[in-house]
């Protein structure tokens, strides 16, 4: 199965766009900052136990600590050292808690620089309701969508400058007497560069998604109307990915009514799309509809939080950044540092994350034993704060306790 086998584990090996992992794979784990190591402690053992009871003692996570962030800076001067970022290219699958954003030192945003060190291009976030969760809507049963965001491109890329600036001078001067644009004079310049690169490979990770999943819609969201050769190209090649790659198991909405009389052939994928402000109301009213989401940068980091706020808010929403052969895993939170070391906040996003992760190595019984674990933790109301403050009746515990709560309702 994978390439080395030492009593250490096994490293996840990658293949034909396929992990290849044996019964005890190395998963490299970042404990983060502020409540990182909390969630983290009350993580691994729901994971580890989940593995253990699913698989009868057979496999088992060989675990690898990364030294990433304020730990790493206080004992090596880096917050990311050239070590940790070997070994995770080395793991391929990672898991980690928040981590702070350093405040000057050049670095942007640690979160920001391991996506673009990697490449992880997709950002994938799956959102759906956990039964008694507190929720703002009527029936949040009904929201259950996997977003798939483009995380390279768009707005995000970073390629902006300052009002004023020689550089955004330049930039506007050039605009004006090369291309005849109009900016106003001290405007801040930001660039928008969305590639069909970029933009295919996004689109044909959700597709196979949906086909391993057996969902039936793939719908694009864009704002292409306004915004014709980035995101409205972005649909277009979107569309292209559909009909060059995927012809035999995708029908477009368009291939639908023209000839399938408006009836989804059996096994077939229905691929549509919708602008980005009609989605965000689609989502709230006719939220069934929708099952993967593919969209740019900046609409998905929208739509992913909108979406975890319908059915609960952020505390629990899990998400992962995948590249090719490459994967971190992360609580979508941040690092709440006034909660920190309190043994206090909800490990939910972590969990769910870990929930995912399992998934993608391909052990779907301990995948489904987190899930199903959770959500029986939460209907015995023996919950953490956030969850505890907004439900009638229910029974605060500690962090660490949750996931032991979890590990309780395993069968
Ligand atoms: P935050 O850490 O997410 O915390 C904001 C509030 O969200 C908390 O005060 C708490 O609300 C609630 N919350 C967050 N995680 C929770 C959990 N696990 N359980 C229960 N409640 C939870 O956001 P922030 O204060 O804006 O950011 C703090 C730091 O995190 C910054 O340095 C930021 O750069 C970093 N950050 C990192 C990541 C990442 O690593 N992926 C993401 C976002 C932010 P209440 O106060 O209402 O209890």
């Amino acid at each position: 199965m994978g390439s080395q086998n030492n009593h250490e584990g096994t490293l996840i090996d990658y293949r034909n766009g396929k992990y290849l992992v044996a019964d005890d794979p190395v998963i490299g784990f970042i404990e983060g900052d502020g409540i990182g190591p909390d969630i983290w402690r009350a993580t691994r053992p729901v994971l580890d136990a989940a593995v253990e009871k699913a698989y009868g003692g057979r496999r088992r996570i060989a675990w690898k600590p990364l030294l990433v962030g304020e730990k790493a800076h206080r004992e090596t001067g880096s917050y990311l050292p050239a070590e940790a970022l070997e070994k995770i290219r080395e793991y391929r699958v990672a898991i980690k808690g928040p981590l702070s954003t350093p405040v000057g030192g050049g670095i942007r945003s640690l979160n920001v620089a391991l996506r673009q060190y990697f490449d992880l291009y997709a950002c994938i976030r799956p959102v759906r309701y956990y039964e008694g969760v507190p929720n703002p809507m009527k029936h949040p049963e009904r929201l259950d969508v996997v977003i798939f965001r483009e995380n390279t491109e768009d707005v995000y890329a970073g390629i902006e400058w300052e009002s004023g600036s020689p550089e955004a001078e330049k930039v506007i001067a050039f605009l004006r007497d090369q291309l005849g644009a109009d900016i106003r004079p001290k405007s801040g310049i930001g660039i928008k560069p969305i590639s069909p690169m970029g933009s295919k490979r996004l689109v044909r990770k959700a597709i196979e998604h949906a086909i391993e999943h057996q969902a039936r819609i793939v719908t694009l969201v864009h704002k292409g109307n306004i915004m014709k050769f980035t995101e409205g190209a972005f649909r277009q090649w979107g569309y292209e990915v559909a009909r060059d790659e995927f012809a035999d198991q995708v029908v477009t909405e368009e291939d639908l009514y023209a000839k399938y009389d408006g009836v989804l052939p059996e096994g077939r994928i229905l691929l549509n799309d919708r602008i980005a402000d009609a989605i965000f109301q689609q989502l709230l009213l006719r939220p069934a509809e929708y099952q993967v989401l593919a969209t740019p940068n900046l609409n998905g980091d929208y739509l992913s939080d909108a979406c975890a706020a319908q059915v609960g808010g952020l505390g629990m929403a899990p998400g992962a950044n995948i590249g090719d052969g490459i994967a971190i895993f992360e609580a979508t939170h941040g690092t709440a540092p006034k909660y920190a070391d309190l043994d206090k906040v909800n490990p939910g996003s972590l969990i769910l994350s870990g929930r995912m992760m399992l998934e993608m190595l391909g052990w779907p019984e301990a995948a489904e034993m987190v899930e199903k674990a959770l959500q029986q933790a939460i209907l015995r109301k023996k919950v953490t704060y956030d969850l505890a403050r907004q439900m009638e009746g229910a029974e605060e515990v500690g962090c660490r306790a949750f996931g032991e709560q979890i590990i309780a309702c395993m069968p």
